[in-house]
């Protein structure tokens, strides 16, 4: 039997990273058997399903590249169908009519829970039981007629031929209702596989209030889309060795079941940033300086006035480095003004020093006689003085660095500084003076 799995998303404004999580998984496992995945949009709930939050569905399983297959199923048509299998099971005395007596309006119609000993079996959670007297009748149909979820979710599973339920585990005690509402409606029930819950630092459930939790908020922050799915993925699987950076591909090629954790999936923001960074590392050139220079434009930095090799000098310099996009002009935009500030933790550390000024100017001088401006020259300007003056390369490298760049992370000083140029640096060196000497007054 071909798998046929689906994504069952009651649609809210806004996707949830659990949500989407479980989307992924359906789909890994789909593509990883060859199988079906399907999307079934729960929008039952008419005054938060409006066709924006729909979208909004859409919107991120675009985004992440969760292609389905056939047409989305829309439980709000499916009405007629949850009624009529409620019909079928008052006929068959598996349901019942009672006035719940609370609104006034009539009748609900009530499933019979079979009076036995209940056990489910979940590829994750294993085997669960639970008493026939744990286990009440419940509403199917609501006094005002509209289906309750459980009955919708069953119908339409078996009406889609879904073969495996994969979804979070809030829904693992509404399992025993479902089976039962299976073998009622004649059907075998499908494979259910429960997934952990994603956590915060405290092992309570990932929420807005841990940082971003929206799929729109990652892209929002600058996140890629690919980086966010291999994450997701590793948030509850592992493919049985110690990859973590992998391919759409190679995830789909690893995914089985039998790899999903059962214990709770820890969210981990500094993982997924350094996730982002590898895969942004991966990316054609031209793709990361698309993203790289309007990043630099947003935090208002022109790059258009830099002429295309040393545009491209930097990008290689930060494509090795940068994690966020959004991180560009904080870290790079000294590139490409020299109207950048300067840090004020590492000026003070790194420049406000007695022996600072006669250092830099040293350099300077060295720096402005070199014929051939490159990296290997700058290095042994830079070795040959610490060493004929018993100092560490640390003394320079620091101060400079911060004299040219008004930050104390970067790129290689020695690399970074052929990029930037004799003229630059000297004339950086100038300006980092004059601004020693100004705080020093
Ligand atoms: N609409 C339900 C939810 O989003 C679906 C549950 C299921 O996958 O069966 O939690």
């Amino acid at each position: 039997m071909s798998v046929r799995v689906r994504f069952a998303p009651s649609p809210t404004g806004n996707v949830h990273i659990g949500n989407i999580r479980t989307a992924l998984f359906n789909w890994l496992f789909a593509r990883h058997e060859g199988g079906q995945f399907l999307v079934r949009v729960e929008d039952t709930d008419r005054e938060r399903s409006t066709p924006e939050a729909v979208q909004t569905v859409f919107d991120a399983l675009n985004w992440l590249g969760i292609d389905h297959d056939e047409e989305p199923l829309y439980q709000s048509s499916r009405r007629d169908a949850h009624l009529t299998a409620a019909d079928t099971l008052q006929e068959q005395e598996l349901a019942y009519l009672e006035d719940k007596g609370d609104t006034g309006r009539g009748d609900c119609v009530v499933f019979k829970m079979p009076d036995e000993v209940a056990t489910i079996s979940d590829e994750i959670k294993g085997e669960l039981t639970k008493q026939a007297e744990d286990l009440q009748d419940f509403v199917i149909v609501r006094s005002d007629g509209s289906p309750v979820f459980h009955l919708g979710n069953v119908v339409d599973d078996i009406e889609m031929g879904i073969t495996h339920v994969i979804r979070g585990d809030d829904h693992l005690e509404n399992t025993f209702r479902h089976v039962a509402l299976y073998r009622a409606l004649g059907a075998e029930p499908p494979t259910f596989v429960h997934l952990p819950m994603i956590v915060n630092e405290q092992g309570k459930p990932y929420s807005k209030r841990d940082g971003a939790a929206f799929v729109g908020e990652f892209r929002e922050r600058g996140f890629l889309p690919e980086a966010l799915f291999n994450y997701l993925a590793l948030l509850g699987w592992s493919p049985g060795d110690d990859r973590e950076v992998m391919t759409r591909d190679e995830m789909i090629q690893a995914f089985t079941l039998d790899r999903v954790k059962s214990g709770a999936a820890q969210m981990d923001m500094s993982k997924l940033e350094w996730m982002n960074g590898e895969h942004m590392r991966n990316l054609p050139v031209e793709e990361f300086k698309a993203g790289f220079e309007a990043a630099l434009a947003e935090g208002g930095i022109d790059v258009s006035s830099a002429d295309d090799a040393y545009r491209a000098e930097v990008v290689a310099l930060m494509q090795i480095r940068t994690n966020l996009y959004k991180d560009a002009p904080a870290d790079s935009g000294f590139f490409f003004t020299e109207d950048f500030d300067f840090d004020e933790k590492a000026m003070k550390k790194r420049l406000l020093k007695p022996d600072v000024p006669s250092l830099l100017t040293e350099m300077k001088s060295r720096l402005d006689a070199l014929e051939s401006f490159d990296e290997a020259a700058i290095e042994a300007v830079v070795r040959d003085y610490a060493e004929a003056n018993d100092m560490s390369t640390g003394k320079l490298v620091h101060p400079l660095r911060v004299a040219v760049s008004g930050i104390s992370k970067g790129p290689g000083l020695f690399e970074m500084l052929a990029a930037l140029g004799k003229e630059r640096v000297s004339q950086r060196i100038d300006r980092a003076l004059d601004l020693i000497q100004s705080s020093e007054n």
